[in-house]
């Protein structure tokens, strides 16, 4: 009997199985016209799912064992070939199935097998691309602006990342736009990926003013149409500037010349769910595939790539003084160690608000915590308002009137007495709305606006609010983090931090690195032009060698004895860590099914396999969580292992019985 051959399409699919699955060629379909990258509908179990055809194979099976695809959806590769590569490497670095990251890469209209054609609306005007009718005339640059500038234009055409460290309001986005303005004139396009609420009118305004090539911007903001007008604009060619948050990474770019992130060490490049990619990362695997410069901007710089500069993997570039006439802010730090307060707010905190307004300048006070009270209590029994799903405080919001959880999003009336003992309860502790409330009780005559998650759901309610201020129209500003972060008010001159304390005790290992990279992004928004800024922290730990040493020293010293810690404890970056997380609604099953995952790897000296225990935030939404961290000292070894032990766990039977997910590179242990 002769074995009959046949041709079979091998196709990526967006499920968690970490293979090619093989499909007939829909009938009429000429095989030889098919690249790899092109899209096809095909049946998966009663399903129909669309996926990527990757390559031809030949089988020997019968036929009819197999499935018919039935569809192939485009003529040309729906991804580039650069962003084809870049998603293999991901999907092998990341440990996830290639279908999964490829559909990741695409825009959502895209996922859903629209096509990538421009919609109807908008009188023949690209949605989402911009141009600009303004001109802008560049800055004369500072010697160190210049020499940053030089050094960037000296690696055109080639790949070298560089860390540009600028104080804040050092300049480092007129670097940027010059830069830009240089590769322009190469006729090449530019990606520039910034924080999720980095993406304020004021940035955008910046470029627009500058440039008057046309510029798409890429954000969770915009409606889906727009986002797939944005990325055809990139693809096309016809957009040369590309600006987006973390997703931005993978839009198809002509002739792409240079990448820039803007604030590399925010937490927002990390995907935490799904897909857990690092976008700096990426980008950097994306320069370095496409032969680019890269440039990681910040004024403090995470101790992964501090590290990567330090052994010169990645070259410094140094903007160590404010542009133009403004200074660096005076930093005070105000003991409240058996001081009286009101409602959480110093005497001399006050005193200070006071002769700033009477200045007719603004202030701005931060809080990282929203809400009105994160403690609902009774005196008399102990009582406290818990998320029965998480185990966790409730949170009082004034604004709703309602109890409501940080972690599940879970709601509840307030009680009107304690449910335990019908006495009265109180509310511990200070949230931004209650901040607001008692400013309002001391500068009556003062307009006071308070920026958080709460107030800024509406779309558009951020930039009204920011340009309200900007105008002058308010005079105390409040805000979570949401304000610290890369915003330029010219006109505030103090900026005082509530209350930081919670933060210098953190249970994460990076939770000092953080604290240190917030209270100098928040302190940079004091003084940016000729007035020159204040800050005053409030705090019951004047002596924590982190104030300390921000203060007297720089980041870059206070990071250097950080990194010496880390060394010594064999922590990122001088070790490498991956995470399984497991969560199921009995402990058990979570436990049980991370052991098993443990038991299918291999021990060895160099790798340390710690766990399973219970995660620092052991119950979520009603689940119970646990993890299990692997830790080495070298990449190449924990890659192995997780390369060896992935096929394994997808034989594992209880897994249905969790949700589990494997974290690379994880930046929250919780
Ligand atoms: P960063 O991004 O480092 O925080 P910015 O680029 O926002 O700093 O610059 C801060 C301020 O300094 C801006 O108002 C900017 O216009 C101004 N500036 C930047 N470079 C110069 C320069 N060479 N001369 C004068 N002013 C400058
Ligand atoms: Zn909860």
């Amino acid at each position: 009997m002769t074995v009959e051959k046949s041709i079979i399409l091998q196709i990526a699919l967006p499920v968690p199985l970490r293979r090619y699955f093989d499909y007939l060629p829909p009938i009429d379909c000429d095989i030889k016209t098919l690249t790899p990258g092109v899209r096809v509908t095909v049946p998966f179990q009663r399903r129909e799912l669309i996926g990527f055809f990757m390559g031809l194979a030949e089988t020997t099976l019968p036929l009819l064992r197999l499935k018919r695809a039935l569809e192939i959806l485009d003529q040309e590769p729906i991804l580039s070939a650069d962003l084809l590569q870049l998603s293999l490497w991901a999907a092998d670095y990341y440990h996830d199935s290639i279908g999964n990251v490829m559909m990741n890469v695409l825009p959502t209209l895209l996922r859903q097998g629209k096509q990538p054609i421009v919609g109807k609306r908008s009188n023949g005007l690209l949605n989402g691309l911009l141009k600009n009718h303004l001109s802008e005339e560049n800055l004369i640059l500072n010697n160190a602006q210049k020499q940053a500038i030089e050094a960037i234009q000296m690696a055109l055409d080639r790949f070298q990342v560089f860390l540009l460290e600028g104080v804040t309001g050092s300049g480092k986005t007129e670097v940027y736009l010059q830069v830009i303005q240089s590769f322009l004139n190469h006729n090449q396009s530019i990606l520039v990926l910034v924080p999720e609420i980095g993406l304020t009118p004021q940035t955008i305004q910046r470029f627009y003013a500058r440039f008057s090539v046309p510029l798409v911007l890429l954000h969770s903001g915009l409606t889906e149409r727009a986002r797939l007008n944005g990325w055809i604009a990139a693809k096309s060619g016809h957009a040369k500037i590309i600006i987006g948050t973390r997703s931005a990474i993978f839009t198809p770019c002509q002739n792409l010349g240079l990448i820039i992130i803007d604030e590399e060490h925010d937490l927002s490049f990390k995907q935490q769910e799904g897909f857990r990619y690092h976008a700096r990362d990426i980008a950097i695997m994306r320069a370095h595939f496409n032969k680019i410069p890269i440039i990681l901007g910040t004024a403090t710089p995470s101790l992964e790539t501090l590290h990567k500069a330090n052994i010169n993997k990645f070259q410094k570039l140094c903007l160590p003084m404010r542009a133009g006439k403004a200074s660096l802010p005076e930093f005070n730090i105000i003991d409240i160690r058996n001081q009286t307060l009101d409602q959480g707010l110093s005497q001399s905190l006050l005193k200070e608000i006071t002769i700033h307004l009477a200045r007719n300048e603004q202030v701005m006070l931060f809080l990282n915590r929203r809400g009105f009270a994160p403690v609902l209590m009774c005196h008399a029994c102990g009582y406290v308002a818990i998320c029965k799903r998480c185990d966790k405080r409730m949170t009082y919001h004034h604004q709703l009137e309602r109890l409501h959880c940080h972690h599940c999003d879970a709601q509840k009336k307030v009680p009107k007495q304690c449910e335990a003992c019908r006495e009265i309860l109180h509310f511990l502790g200070m949230g931004t709305e209650r901040l607001e409330m008692v400013l309002a009780k001391y500068f009556p005559a003062h307009s006071i606006v308070r920026i958080d998650r709460d107030n800024t759901k509406q779309k558009g309610s951020i930039e009204k609010l920011l340009a309200q201020i900007q105008s002058g129209e308010h005079q105390i500003l409040i805000g979570t983090q949401m304000l610290a972060k890369g915003h330029h008010f010219p006109n505030v001159t103090l900026v005082g931090i509530v209350d930081m304390d919670g933060g210098l005790f953190s249970h994460d290992f990076r939770g000092l690195e953080r604290m240190a990279q917030l209270l100098l992004q928040v302190s940079g928004r004091a003084g940016r032009m000729e007035k020159p800024g204040k800050v005053f922290i409030q705090t019951h730990h004047p002596d924590h060698p982190l104030l300390q040493q921000l203060f007297s020293g720089s980041y870059q010293q206070f990071a250097d004895s950080l990194l010496c810690e880390r060394k010594e404890s064999g922590l990122p970056p001088f070790a490498y860590l991956a995470l399984f997380r497991a969560e199921a609604y009995q402990m058990q099953h979570a436990s049980d099914f991370l052991n098993q995952v443990k038991n299918l790897m291999q021990p060895c000296a160099s790798l340390h396999i710690l766990g399973p225990i219970p995660a620092p935030m052991p119950r979520r939404a009603g689940r119970y969580r646990m993890q299990l961290l692997l830790q080495a000292e070298e990449r190449k070894t924990l890659q192995k292992l997780l390369t060896d032990t992935m096929p394994l766990i997808e034989k594992i039977k209880s897994k249905s019985r969790v949700r589990w997910s494997l974290d690379v590179d994880p930046l929250e242990m919780f």
